[in-house]
């Protein structure tokens, strides 16, 4: 079996402590051994060992993307000011589009861009299934999660559910999981239903949570601001016609068997700690997409309470529709300097701020198990390496604060997919 050799300073194995001066093997697909140079098996002695000065850490885990927006990067470089005021830009670039191959192309770049920053395991939500397959093609784990948005109760009854469930017998190369888009944008029976379905087929769930400021007044009392961009849809709307139903957001997401370990949403911004709780005894976990949610003009996360809390946190670049790059490892950096500024003192901030790009994410999506988010031996062989310089004491808060654009080499499955080490 191929075998390759790979020295770096440091490698974060996440799973264990930092090893200093360290060296991987790859065998086919997998890591068959880790550790320090000296301690190389001479098994391995005679074989070329490739030295790259720098950090070598998990392949990075984007726990909620959209790569299909990939082409509507110029929004992702504008500044918003609220959810609202981007989904009326967002719609108009959406409409734009009339080639469906367009999100082919468009899911193609996002992926190539995301891999050469270091992902390589994906949570992509899949509106248009011409986006499927992108990551897959560099052999990428993760999770396809088709989307459902803007479902009514009959709509989907007469037919929308018949072609949803076509939808996911569709052959994949890819992991398929299911995404109620968020719990205002498709109606509760509809929500209950793909929860119901997803239970059947074994598939894991991903939505959009407390994104807007607005969507808790739609639960409490049907308030229509969060579909301002469904048009004379929105009147249809089981919430709209009923009034509301005198619920916060996580609530109503538990009321239609969204809040359960199967599912992870992303952003969690305007959840108080009932409501965080809420999550958590639920097994819910949440991706935090910093970045997304500034260019937006979003409050920030609860990042500190999330933390301080428990929560078992991930991050998501989101899509470049609202991001300016798809390297995670910027969002890492500003959930540093929000944690901080939230008054997280803990020296383990950016320890545990990797965990979630790697581990975190890779529990996110029900990975972990088969080792993604982590490198061990017998795991997959998925890997990024970073140019940093560190000391052990500077380790991981050189990598948290310092890591953004500066991967020289990813592998997935034992390949190597973007090389740019000296
Ligand atoms: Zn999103």
């Amino acid at each position: 079996m191929k075998s390759s050799l790979i020295q770096c300073d440091w490698i974060l194995p996440v799973v264990g402590a930092p090893i200093a001066d360290a060296v991987v093997v790859v065998q086919g697909k997998r890591i068959a051994w880790l550790g320090e140079r000296v301690a190389l098996p001479d098994r391995y002695a005679a074989q070329p060992l490739r030295k790259i000065n720098g950090v070598m850490l998990p392949g990075l885990v984007n726990a909620h993307t959209h790569l299909q927006y990939s082409g509507f990067h110029e929004l992702g470089a504008t500044q918003y000011q609220n959810f609202e005021h981007w989904c009326e830009d967002f719609e108009a670039r959406y409409d734009a589009v009339s080639d469906p191959e367009y999100w082919a192309e468009s899911s193609a770049a996002g992926a190539w861009q995301a891999l050469r920053s270091g992902t390589t395991v994906f949570s992509d939500i899949i509106t248009h299934d011409e986006a499927r397959g992108a990551f897959a093609r560099h052999g990428c784990a993760g999770i396809e999660f088709l989307e459902v948005i803007a479902a009514l109760s009959q709509a989907w009854v007469d037919s929308e559910r018949a072609a949803f469930l076509d939808r996911l017998s569709q052959q994949s190369t890819t992991v398929t999981g299911i995404s109620p888009h968020a719990p205002y944008s498709v109606d509760p029976d509809v929500i209950s239903d793909l929860v119901r379905i997803a239970d059947e087929q074994g598939l894991r769930l991903h939505s959009h949570l407390a994104e807007s400021s607005e969507e808790e007044a739609f639960y409490q009392r049907g308030a229509k601001a969060v579909l301002e961009i469904y048009g004379s849809l929105r009147d249809q709307f089981a919430l709209v016609r009923s009034g509301g139903v005198s619920k916060n957001a996580a609530q109503f997401a538990d009321s239609v068997g969204l809040l359960n370990k199967s599912t992870h949403v992303a952003h969690g911004i305007y959840l108080d700690k009932a409501q965080r709780d809420l999550l958590k005894d639920a097994g819910t976990r949440v991706a935090l997409c910093p970045r997304s949610n500034a260019t937006i003009g979003l409050a920030q996360a609860p990042v500190a309470a999330y933390l301080n809390e428990g929560h078992d946190i991930s991050v998501g670049t989101d899509s470049l529709a609202s991001a300016a790059s798809l390297d995670l490892m910027e969002d890492v950096a500003l959930l540093y300097s929000i944690a901080r500024e939230q008054g997280y003192a803990g020296t383990d901030l950016a320890k545990r701020l990797l965990e979630a790009a790697t581990a975190g994410g890779a529990r996110a999506l029900g990975l972990f198990e088969q080792g993604y988010g982590a490198i061990a031996e017998g795991g997959p062989a998925d890997v990024a390496v970073f140019d940093l310089a560190a000391t052990e004491e500077t380790l991981e808060s050189t990598i948290v604060e310092k890591a953004a654009g500066r991967c020289v080499l990813t592998m997935v499955a034992g390949e190597v997919v973007h090389d740019g080490a000296a």
